[in-house]
């Protein structure tokens, strides 16, 4: 049974895209079998992974509506040794097309499904919005990853996120649950960037992950290449965290199947 995890944060620009990628990447690094599902009609953690937007089609926009199933969709990343569902602006449509269609909010999950055994990690990139592509991977999530800045408006947003997860939660999907927050473009000379990190630490406590994402330029370049920045240049500040951010996701994940496995024995012995 594969680990599926939904990275989401509905501001932009908060680095959800570069954490799905060179996480994408590290686990495959790892020997993990990782599917990096692109859920954002900007396409960017398709070509990020070093697919071009414009010709990869079927799109994960087919898969949605039924037109081609996810093992003909699936393209490779030749760089980062993963799987990509695509995505382009084609996407963009696809909430209209979706709103009458049966089981909308259920279509990725039960595309997903198909594919369980082929993975042990699926990462989906979500996009900037709360939208049913969105209630899509948080029904198909076993948990969030949620990528922040360390900045002053940072908390604010969460509200929101959380009140959409719980949503989820009780209508959809029963097992979700906050995988973590991770501290990204993380600058430690900056004084409001320790305080918020601080403040995050004192109210989320061990849903934040001890690794840190600096703020380096590699990150940024990266993608400009279409590889994920561990093929770049896997020396750089970043990829080492990425890495770091990659060996603690699998310890977690461990822990979250023993912990799940020993409820399993109590309730069996009960
Ligand atoms: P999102 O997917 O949340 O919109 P992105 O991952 O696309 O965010 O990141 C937004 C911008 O910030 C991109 O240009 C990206 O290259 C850059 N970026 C992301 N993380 C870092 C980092 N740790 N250091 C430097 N630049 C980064
Ligand atoms: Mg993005």
């Amino acid at each position: 049974m594969s680990r599926i995890l939904a990275i989401a944060n509905q501001k932009g620009g908060v680095g959800k895209t570069t954490t799905a990628v060179n996480l994408a990447a590290g686990l495959a690094e790892l020997g993990q079998r990782v599917l990096l599902a692109d859920l954002d009609p900007q396409g960017n953690a398709t070509m990020g992974a070093g697919i071009e937007k414009r010709t990869a089609l079927p799109t994960v926009y087919q898969i949605l509506l039924n037109q081609v199933t996810l093992r003909d969709a699936r393209m490779r990343s030749e760089p980062g040794h993963f799987d990509v569902i695509p995505a382009n602006r084609e996407l963009a449509g696809a909430e209209i097309e979706l709103v009458n269609l049966e089981q909308r909010d259920l279509r990725l999950k039960v595309a997903l499904a198909q594919v369980d055994d082929d993975y042990d990690f699926i990462l989906m990139d979500c996009p900037p919005t709360l939208n049913l592509l969105t209630v899509n991977a948080f029904a198909a999530a076993q948990a969030v990853l949620i990528p922040m800045q360390c900045e002053y408006y940072a908390l604010e947003g969460l509200t929101d996120l959380i009140a959409t997860i719980k949503k989820v939660k009780q209508r959809l999907n029963p097992g979700i649950r906050i995988e973590g927050l991770l501290r990204v473009m993380f600058d430690p000379r900056s004084t409001l960037a320790q305080q918020v990190s601080d403040q995050i630490k004192a109210h989320f406590g061990d849903k934040v992950y001890d690794t840190v994402i600096p703020r380096n330029v590699r990150l940024a370049e990266a993608p400009s290449h279409g590889m994920p920045v561990l093929a770049y240049d896997r020396l750089c500040k970043g990829a080492r965290a990425y890495m770091e951010l990659a060996e603690e996701t699998l310890r977690r994940s461990r822990n979250e199947i023993d912990a799940n496995q020993a409820r399993e024995k109590t309730d069996g012995e009960a």
